[in-house]
């Protein structure tokens, strides 16, 4: 196991190049296309079988081992964010307004890094290793359209695997946990219709922004009352929008938001409840109500053995490092589509240093990590990935 992590440990400065280099140029969802090239490029280099363009950026490729076994998806993310970068580091983005902010530069360098490791032991492999770059993970449905133009087709994956490196924690820590880690995400839009008027005659007018206020108070109730206690949920309210001036009632309000939860369960509650209780307010002020929900991501569940094996993995290659193994986040993430599809583990990096002043949050103008998690996480997931065919093979 530990001649992973050395021979991550000694190709060190490459990966750091790597991960400098698509620092400096990130491109935005579904416009990955200088950071495709230089994945593409590298991976035929090494030999493997290259499919590009899917996905518009996408890149798949496919390493077969020299003994028979089990085919292993391993799927990194590649799109950056439109943030102008603060960090003032010597490697900052030179592409005004894109930013990598949530350490998809990581993720791409640390994905060839995977590569380079499995392909120099590639006699020796059981399987097949499918390494999937994806573009356009920030919310704009990369994986979605990856699957959807049959990237799964006649893959026969029976296993996966992702990460994220993870600045909310120090290098040296790893959250790796069965059941589900990442939630589902959902968007709302409710629409209220009251009816408009002068805003000294509210009696003949039904007040849309009376009812809005009361839904969004009344809908902060299903959490606390509807789900049970042991499970966890979120209903946040991020848009409202009504009215024009100060003398008048307008005609409606639209309001938007966001609900997380970790179980099917719990999200058909969350949505019944915000129906009963939309239609119940406005009904009562006169009003009339819409109400739209649109899917983002499901819940990210981590296959209880892969996770297993994953964990012990990281246990004997870094018996110093503090593992979680229940950590959980809000936060949703695409990764979910390609897992529901094929059963796996997803892995959380602690990437933070904050005596280096590196421990910003994701997407934010200061994120920056240490590169010491660059050979932590190739070295992890190529022995992660390695024990997986052993044991299937
Ligand atoms: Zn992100
Ligand atoms: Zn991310």
């Amino acid at each position: 196991m530990n001649s992973f992590l050395n021979q991550a440990q000694s190709n060190r400065e490459q990966l750091i190049a790597w991960r400098r280099d698509f620092h400096q140029h990130p491109e935005l969802a579904f416009a990955e296309h200088r950071s495709a090239k230089i994945i593409a490029e590298t991976l035929e280099e090494m030999g493997l079988s290259v499919q590009t363009a899917i996905a518009e950026t996408g890149v798949v490729g496919t390493l077969k081992g020299g003994r028979l076994g089990p085919t292993l998806l391993i799927r990194f993310d590649m799109d950056a964010l439109p943030i102008v970068e603060e960090t003032g580091a010597a490697y900052a983005s030179r592409q005004e307004g894109v930013m990598h902010a949530c350490g998809h530069d990581g993720h791409m360098a640390i994905g060839l890094g995977v590569a380079q490791i499995l392909n120099s032991k590639s006699q020796e492999l059981p399987g097949t290793i499918v390494f999937i770059f994806q573009p356009a993970e920030e919310g704009q449905g990369g994986a979605e359209r990856m699957i959807a133009e049959g990237i799964l087709d006649d893959l026969g994956a029976s296993r996966s695997l992702g990460l994220h490196i993870w600045n909310e924690k120090p290098l040296h820590w790893l959250g790796i946990a069965p059941g589900p880690v990442m939630a589902g995400s959902e968007r709302f839009d409710i629409m209220i219709h009251g009816r408009g008027g002068h805003g000294a005659s509210p009696h003949l007018a039904r007040d849309p922004i009376l009812a809005a206020s009361q839904l969004v108070t009344a809908c902060q109730s299903i959490t606390s009352r509807s789900l049970d206690p042991l499970e966890s949920g979120v209903v946040s309210f991020t848009v409202v929008q009504a009215g024009e001036t100060w003398n008048v009632i307008p005609s409606s309000v639209r309001l938007e938001g966001t609900i997380r939860t970790f179980s099917e369960a719990s999200r058909l509650i969350i949505i019944e409840r915000m129906k009963e209780i939309s239609i119940g307010i406005c009904s009562a002020a006169g009003c009339q109500v819409e109400l739209e929900f649109e899917r983002i991501t499901p819940q990210l569940v981590n296959d209880a053995d892969t996770t297993a094996l994953a964990a012990e993995v990281a246990q004997q290659l870094f018996p110093e490092f503090e593992i979680d193994h229940e950590h959980r986040v809000m936060g949703s993430e695409d990764m979910a589509f390609f897992m529901q599809e094929v059963p796996g583990c997803y892995l959380f990096i602690g990437s933070s240093n904050s005596a280096r002043n590196l421990d910003a949050p994701h997407h934010n103008p200061l994120f920056d990590f240490d590169e010491k998690v660059l050979p932590i996480a190739a070295g992890l997931v190529a022995a992660v990935a390695w024990r997986l065919q052993e044991k299937e093979s």
